[in-house]
C-alpha cells in the first residue's frame, strides 16, 4: 500500500537546495495569503519609504558639514540637526510599522495554514497513518509551518528591504561621487565571494546539526518511552555511551558552525574597514592632485568635500549590514520554499476512504446484521490477507474470532468500520455495503475497542463521553447516565475514590489507572455511546483473576443488546459467545457455537488443546 505515500517517506534530499526558480511554489500559499493581501500591499508600499528615509540621513550630514559647519555658522546648523532628528524618527516609525505589518501578515498566514493542516490530517485515512511515520507529520505541522512563517514574516519582505537599501546606497553614492562609488563597486565581488565561501561551510554545518539533533531527539524519546525495558535489561551504560557519542558529534559540529559564523562576521567587518580606508585614500589622493585628470573628472562636477567623505563612510557602514543580511534571508527563503513543497505534498494526499456523494439513509439504530460476501483484501493488493471470505452474522449475535497471529482477525474489523475497502466483494451492514453509508453516520454505530485502549490525558468524564465536559448543575441527567454506565462496568467506586472523581485528569495514556481499570473504562465508553455494533480486540495483557472476573462481567454487560465481534486471544474469555469463527489462511475454516466446535471442529479442537494443555 506504500506507493501513494512513497514521496512523503522519502529522504528529504529532493527537497533541498531551492533556488529563486522555485519561487513559483509561493503560489501554493495563495489561498492562505489571499485574506491578507491588503496587509501585504501595505508592507510592500512601506518598503521604499523605510529604505529611502535611511539613505537620506547621510545626505543631511553632508549638507550640514559642507554648509554651516564649514562656514562656522552655528545658526544655520539647527535646521539640519532638527531635520536629521526628524528623519531618524520618521525612519524608525516607518520601520516599526512595516515590521509590525509584516509580522502580522506572516503570523496570520501561518495561523490559517496550521489549522488547515491539522484539519486535513484529521480526515486522512488510517492507511495513510500506517504508512507514514508520526514524527514526519509532527515536523510538517510544527517546524515546516514555522519555516513558512519566518519566510513571510522576515525572509521575504526583509530581503526586499535589503535589496532596496543596497540599490539606494549605491545610487546615492553614484550621485554624490561616481569615482568613490566605483571604488566601492570594485570591492564588492571580493566581498560577495568571501561571504559565499563562509556561508556555504556554515550552512553545511548547520544542516548536519539539524540531522544530529533529530538523532538525539529520537534517541531521547526512545530511551524515555522504553525506560522500563532499559532498566530491566540493565542497558543504561550502553545507552549512555550511545547518547554520549551523539551528543559529542552534535557539540563538534556546533563548534565548527560557530567558528564559521565568527569568521564570517569578522571578515565582513574587515572589508568594511578596508572599504573605508580605500575611500579615505582616494579622497586624500584627490585632495593632493595625485590622481590623473581623467579619473579625477569622474568624481563629477562636485568638489570632493569633507561632507561627502563623511557621508561616504556612513554609506559604507550602512552597506555591509544588508549585504550580510541578504545571505541569511536567502537561506530563510530557501528553507521556506522547501517547507512549502513538503506541506503541499501532504495537503495533496486525499483520504482514500470517503463518504459516497449520495449515501443511503442510515436508520437511527442499525439492527447490526453483518455479512462478508466474497471479500478479498490485502494491504498490498498483490498479497491478499483475506481470500474470498464469507460470513453472516445475525443482529444481536456475539461472535468470537479465533486464528493464528496474522490470520486476518484485525483486518476483518478494519473492513467493517471502513478503515480500508476490500479489493473485491462486499462488507454489508443491514443489507447495504458499508461504502454506501455516510462514513461518520456508520462509525457512530460501530464502536471499536482496541487491544491497547487509548486513553487521553483528559478527565475521566471526557474519556468516556469523548466530548466537552458538562457541569453537573447544567445537565443532571447527563451525570446520572454517566454514573450509570460506570456502575454497570463496576468502576463507580474506584472513580469516586479518585481525587476529583469524574473530573480527575488521567495521566498520559491513563497512567494513574491499572490496566484492568483502563479496560473497564473503555467498556464504559462503549456503553455510553451505545453502538449497534461493538467490536472488541481483546487485551492480551494478563490481569489478576479478581480483575479478570470484573472485566468478564463488564464485557458481558457491554455486549448485551448489540451485535458484538470479539477477537479472542485467550480462549477462556470467549466461552460465552454465541458463535466462534476460526480463521485460517484468510478464509473461514470452521464456524459454530463454542461447545459444538469443540466436538466437531478440527482446527478449534487443536487450538483448544494447545491452549489448555
Ligand atoms: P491478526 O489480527 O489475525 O493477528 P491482522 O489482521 O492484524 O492479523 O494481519 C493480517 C496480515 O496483514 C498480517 O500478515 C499482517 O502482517 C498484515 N498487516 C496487518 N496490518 C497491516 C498494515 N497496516 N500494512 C500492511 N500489512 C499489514
Amino acid at each position: 500500500m506504500s506507493p501513494p505515500y512513497a514521496n512523503l517517506n522519502d529522504s528529504d534530499a529532493h527537497h533541498e537546495a531551492k533556488t529563486f526558480k522555485d519561487l513559483s511554489l509561493l503560489r501554493l500559499m495563495w489561498p492562505f495569503v489571499k485574506p491578507q493581501w491588503g496587509w501585504m500591499l501595505l508592507s510592500l508600499f512601506l518598503l521604499p519609504l523605510v529604505s529611502g528615509s535611511q539613505v537620506l540621513l547621510p545626505v543631511i550630514v553632508k549638507k550640514a558639514i559642507d554648509g554651516p559647519i564649514s562656514a562656522g555658522q552655528l545658526d544655520g546648523l539647527a535646521v539640519w540637526v532638527v531635520g536629521f532628528g526628524g528623519l531618524l524618527l520618521v525612519h524608525y516609525a516607518l520601520r516599526f510599522i512595516q515590521m509590525r505589518v509584516a509580522q502580522h501578515t506572516g503570523q496570520r498566514v501561518v495561523l490559517a495554514l496550521r489549522t488547515h493542516l491539522f484539519d486535513h490530517l484529521q480526515r486522512l485515512s488510517v492507511s495513510f497513518f500506517h504508512a507514514t511515520p508520526v514524527g514526519k507529520l509532527v515536523t510538517r505541522v510544527s517546524s515546516d509551518v514555522e519555516n513558512v512563517s519566518e519566510m513571510f514574516a522576515s525572509g521575504g519582505v526583509e530581503i526586499l528591504i535589503d535589496v532596496a537599501m543596497i540599490v539606494g546606497i549605491l545610487s546615492a553614492m553614484a550621485v554624490m561621487n561616481p569615482l568613490l562609488a566605483l571604488v566601492m563597486i570594485a570591492l564588492l565581488p571580493v566581498v560577495l565571494a568571501s561571504m559565499e565561501f563562509f556561508r556555504r561551510r556554515s550552512r553545511h554545518a548547520y544542516n548536519q546539526m539539524r540531522v544530529q539533533l533529530a538523532e538525539i531527539n529520537t534517541m531521547l524519546q526512545e530511551s524515555l518511552t522504553g525506560i522500563d525495558v532499559i532498566q530491566l535489561l540493565n542497558r543504561q551504560d550502553y545507552n549512555e555511551s550511545v547518547f554520549d557519542g551523539l551528543n559529542r558529534d552534535y557539540f563538534n559540529t556546533n563548534v565548527r558552525s560557530v567558528v564559521y559564523d565568527c569568521a564570517f562576521s569578522a571578515s565582513i567587518e574587515w572589508y568594511a574597514y578596508t572599504a573605508m580606508l580605500a575611500i579615505i585614500a582616494v579622497y586624500t589622493a584627490l585632495q593632493f592632485g595625485l590622481i590623473n585628470y581623467d579619473l579625477a573628472a569622474l568624481s563629477g562636477p562636485h568638489v570632493v568635500t569633507m561632507g561627502s567623505l563623511v557621508a561616504f563612510i556612513q554609506y559604507v557602514q550602512m552597506l555591509f549590514l544588508p549585504l550580510e543580511n541578504i545571505s541569511d534571508k536567502f537561506t530563510i527563503i530557501q528553507s521556506g520554499l522547501a517547507s512549502i513543497e513538503k506541506i503541499h505534498e501532504l495537503l495533496a494526499v486525499a483520504p482514500d476512504i470517503q463518504s459516497p456523494t449520495h449515501p443511503v439513509g442510515i436508520p437511527a439504530r442499525l439492527t447490526g446484521a453483518i455479512t462478508f460476501d466474497h471479500v478479498v483484501f490485502g494491504y498490498d493488493p498483490d498479497v491478499p490477507v483475506l481470500k474470498d471470505l464469507n460470513l453472516v452474522i445475525e443482529p444481536g449475535q456475539s461472535v468470537g474470532f479465533v486464528g493464528a497471529t496474522g490470520a486476518g482477525k484485525s483486518t476483518i474489523i478494519r473492513l467493517l468500520s471502513r478503515q480500508y475497502d476490500p479489493q473485491s466483494g462486499r462488507v454489508c451492514v443491514d443489507g447495504h455495503s458499508v461504502a454506501e453509508y455516510d462514513l461518520k453516520a456508520l462509525r457512530r454505530q460501530i464502536v471499536v475497542i482496541e487491544q491497547d485502549p487509548f486513553l487521553f490525558s483528559r478527565t475521566v468524564e471526557e474519556n468516556i463521553t469523548l466530548s466537552q465536559p458538562v457541569p453537573e448543575s447544567q445537565d443532571p441527567e447527563h451525570h446520572r447516565r454517566l454514573r450509570d454506565v460506570v456502575r454497570r462496568v463496576r468502576l463507580l467506586e474506584r472513580i469516586e475514590r479518585l481525587e476529583n472523581g469524574f473530573e480527575t485528569v488521567l495521566g498520559e495514556r491513563g497512567r494513574n489507572l491499572s490496566s484492568g481499570e483502563r479496560q473497564l473504562l473503555v467498556f464504559a465508553r462503549a456503553l455510553w455511546h451505545d453502538p449497534a455494533i461493538l467490536v472488541l480486540d481483546e487485551a492480551t495483557a494478563s490481569i489478576d483473576p479478581a480483575t479478570e472476573a470484573l472485566v468478564q462481567a463488564a464485557l458481558k454487560e457491554a455486549i448485551t443488546g448489540r451485535t458484538a465481534l470479539m477477537i479472542a486471544h485467550r480462549l477462556s474469555t470467549i466461552q460465552q459467545v454465541d458463535t466462534l469463527v476460526v480463521l485460517q489462511d484468510g478464509q473461514v475454516a470452521e464456524t459454530g457455537p463454542p461447545a459444538e466446535l469443540l466436538e466437531t471442529g478440527q482446527q478449534y479442537k487443536a487450538y483448544h488443546e494447545a491452549h489448555f494443555s
